[in-house]
């Protein structure tokens, strides 16, 4: 699996822009590559909230979950691992200090998984 370095970069830029409360939101894939996040209105600062809010999404075809965690601590709570094995095979973490090496991608089991990140063309609207 992989993902687009750009919105790899903007899960972490929002992710830091909203700390310290934590950013929730779903993934969604081109093929092998992850390019889009769908963003969870109303996340809440707590991990438990950000995790229910995902819980209430209607099943939209994504692939996964990311969401931060301000703490920095970049291991999955038990309720992360809960939702984790209920909703897509692909969970990022993104935790403080909010760089490109601050992130993990766990599978349903909540085991570690490599993510590839790589450069990913975004079709962009042609002018006239
Ligand atoms: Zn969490």
């Amino acid at each position: 699996m992989k993902i687009a370095r750009d919105t790899l970069k903007f899960i972490i830029e929002v992710s830091k822009s909203s700390a310290p409360k934590e950013f929730a939101g779903m993934l969604s894939s081109d093929g092998d590559i992850i390019t889009e996040v769908v963003i969870v209105p109303g996340t809440e600062s707590s991990d438990e909230s950000a995790v229910m809010q995902l819980f209430m999404l209607p099943n939209i075809h994504t692939i996964g979950t990311v969401h931060s965690h301000p703490s920095g601590n970049l291991n999955p709570s038990s309720a992360d691992l809960e939702l984790f094995d209920k909703k897509g095979r692909y969970h990022i973490i993104v935790g403080s200090p909010f760089t490109l090496s601050s992130w993990r991608c766990y599978n349903n089991k909540g085991e570690t998984v490599k993510l590839e990140v790589v450069d990913y063309e975004f079709e962009e609207e042609e002018n006239g």
